[in-house]
């Protein structure tokens, strides 16, 4: 479970969260969406113990952030948007490292490492260097490595940048089952159509504060749009909805131009 109760986070003079709460439940995929720069990679940090809130209390799997940070972490795993692996190791000796640094039992993590890397379709690839890897291919191995550990909590980052539509539909079977197994599941994300198709609740978040929150057909009814898909949705609660007026003032001030 996830527990946040009236987060702040300032930068300076920045207040990127502000009086963020929300429980997510085990079991549960909450779908966390925000315009860029709305306050969810600062969030995420928080949650995963990168960053330490202003004000607010978050406990995590029943742990405090701050003061139980320790184990916290240990039952969390994030897979950030950028896949951040050492180069050098191949994937079967990045997931050794990860099952050492988590103390593991060596032989369980062995089994799992070579399950998720069959999963993944990176068997052929196990014992070459991952800096050769595609971006995609890079993904696949750090979401083998967040699964090693067997977390209780989630934390999802922009998951298919990269991602074959095959590799896609796979990964989002795996949080599926995941979650039906359990396990707490956090997924930012600008692909909404992945948010329709996984999350069972939703939270968008604008300037740091938490607008919206509740299923999809929660939000069409606050939203008074009963047929509208997520990005419309979104849009609407967003202020987005003038993107079409700002385009065509573009268009009237560029064909105002005498060349
Ligand atoms: P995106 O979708 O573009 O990744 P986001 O929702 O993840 O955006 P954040 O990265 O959390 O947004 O940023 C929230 C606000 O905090 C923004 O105004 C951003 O400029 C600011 N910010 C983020 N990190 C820092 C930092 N290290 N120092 C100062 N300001 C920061």
């Amino acid at each position: 479970m996830i527990q946040v109760e009236n987060l702040y986070k300032n930068y300076g003079k920045i207040k990127a969260v502000q009086n963020l709460s929300l429980v997510i439940h085990p079991g549960e995929i909450y779908g966390f969406l925000g315009p860029n720069g709305a306050g969810k990679t600062t969030t995420i940090k928080i949650l995963t113990g990168l960053l330490l809130p202003t004000s607010g209390k978050v406990k995590v799997g029943g742990f405090d952030i701050v003061h139980e940070s320790k184990y916290a972490k240990q039952i969390t795993s994030l897979i950030p948007d950028r896949p951040y692996v050492y180069e050098k190791l191949t994937p079967i000796e990045y997931l050794n490292f990860l099952s050492g640094i988590y103390q593991l039992n060596r032989h369980d993590s062995q089994n799992i490492s070579l399950k998720y890397l069959d999963l993944f379709g990176l068997m052929r690839w196990k014992d070459e260097l991952i800096e050769g890897f595609s971006h995609g291919m890079k993904q696949k191995v750090v979401m083998a490595g967040a699964l090693l550990t067997q977390p209780k909590i989630l934390i999802i980052d922009e998951p298919m940048v990269g991602l074959d539509p095959q590799s896609a539909k796979l990964v989002k079977e795996i949080f599926n089952q995941l979650a039906k197994q359990g396990l707490t599941i956090l997924l930012s994300t600008h692909t909404l159509d992945i948010v329709e198709d996984l999350c069972a609740r939703i939270g968008i978040i604008r300037s740091g504060e938490l607008i919206a929150e509740g299923s999809l057909s929660e939000l069409r009814t606050r939203a008074k749009n009963s047929n509208g898909n997520l990005e419309e949705i979104f849009l609407q609660f967003t202020g987005e909805t003038d993107i079409q007026k700002k385009l065509e003032y573009l268009n009237n001030q560029t064909s105002n131009i005498n060349v």
